[in-house]
């Protein structure tokens, strides 16, 4: 943490911390009001708050609905919703309320190769006492591994792009193969809803071109087969002319993180990590030394700012924790780089190396760039006229 304040000062010259929540100027565009406030919480507090703010009967209004309308247009199929696993906190408390509430959900997993014991273990002891069915899609890992190589020689910063892009494109070819209309998923305005810096990592989760440039500029040549790939265009079909609808469900509920842990450390014997997004050793990994280390970035700094602002922790909490490194313990710091230096075939020197190279922007190797913004277009009126949502 030390080291990336000093990058920091020697970039801007001038560290400053927001008074409210735990952004800082390692997110470039940060900007401070004359109270010490940054955009990143006063954006959350005028446009997420008031989602999470409504009253629990609003909600519960709200949430009726749905799921009624989910049973009717599930009846006569196998399932009536997708729920993506990850073996997280966010997703398992949604399959948990999904079959609370009645639902048939179909358990969706992707296995890129990279998943944590622990992960695997809470996803199973979850399944098994729910009693819900799972699909686990597995993506070749001479495949996988050879599209994650082409993105540390591209030096981009979004390489969990990939993985993100496969995860939709496994959720909606499991809604689409069972003729279901809702994927309920564990994203969420309460844990997510502070803005992602655009330079930490939040690249056009859709964009196909930059993802198939980047590998055929870089990558062995292997022809993608299990690679599941999705473009803003497949998007654009699923969601408006499918109408296959992705869920906020967990908007809907009155979710604290804290009790979702108790729960289900106590009823479904889940294990949890220290960190937000740790079931994966990559993206432990990837958020607590590639990021950091390469490119001054702690995510944990907008998920701590979440957590600050929903009331589920203190900020002085969130600063304690940030002092420490981000992994719990040096120890497993070792392991996972020792892991992963093996499962990539690499030297130490080819990673160090490889942490020195400065970044390139991902717009460099050609991007949809158009079509996103196409797309938020068509988005926001469908949402303006109510018919799709
Ligand atoms: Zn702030």
């Amino acid at each position: 943490m030390n080291d990336t304040i000093l990058d920091n000062e020697k970039i801007s010259g001038e560290y400053r911390q927001c008074e409210r929540c735990v952004m800082d100027t390692s997110a470039p565009d940060i900007q401070f009001d004359e109270q010490g406030f940054c955009n990143y919480c006063n954006d959350f507090i005028s446009k997420a708050k008031p989602i999470l703010d409504e009253s629990q009967d609003v909600k519960n209004g709200k949430l009726k609905i749905l799921i009624d309308e989910i049973k009717k247009k599930g009846k006569g199929k196998p399932y009536d919703c997708i729920v993506g696993v990850s073996g997280g906190v966010d997703s398992s408390w949604v399959l948990v309320k999904a079959v609370e509430m009645g639902l048939r959900p179909l358990a969706v997993h992707m296995d890129n190769g990279w998943n944590s014991e622990l992960a695997q273990n809470n996803i199973e002891r979850l399944i098994k006492k729910l009693g819900v069915d799972l699909y686990t899609y597995v993506i070749d890992w001479n495949e996988f591994r050879d599209l994650q190589e082409s993105f540390f020689k591209a030096d981009v910063v979004d390489i969990e792009l990939l993985t993100d892009n496969a995860l939709v494109a496994v959720n909606y070819r499991e809604a689409r193969k069972y003729g279901v209309k809702y994927i309920i998923s564990g994203s969420n305005t309460a844990t997510e809803g502070v803005k992602m810096p655009p330079s930490w990592a939040a690249f056009n989760k859709y964009d196909k071109k930059n993802i198939l440039n980047i590998w055929k500029n870089f990558g062995k040549g292997y022809t993608l087969k299990s690679f599941p790939i999705y473009s803003t265009v497949d998007s654009i079909i699923d969601t408006f002319i499918r109408k296959i609808q992705w869920n906020r469900f967990l908007d809907l509920l009155d979710y604290q993180k804290s009790v979702a842990l108790e729960v289900l450390s106590s009823q479904y014997g889940y294990v949890p990590y220290p960190y937000k997004h740790y079931e994966s050793i990559f993206t432990r990994l990837y958020q607590g030394i590639i990021l950091p280390e390469k490119f001054n970035v702690d995510k944990r700094r907008n998920h701590l700012s979440a957590l600050v602002l929903t009331g589920d922790m203190s900020r002085d909490d969130a600063l304690q924790l940030l002092e420490n490194i981000p992994y719990s313990d040096e120890n497993e710091r070792e392991i996972d780089s020792g892991y992963f230096l093996k499962k990539f075939e690499w030297e130490p020197e080819q990673f160090e190396n490889y942490i020195h190279k400065p970044p390139i922007p991902h717009d460099e190797y050609g991007t949809e760039f158009f079509a996103p913004k196409f797309y938020r277009i068509i988005d926001g009126v469908c949402r303006r006229l109510n018919r799709f949502r």
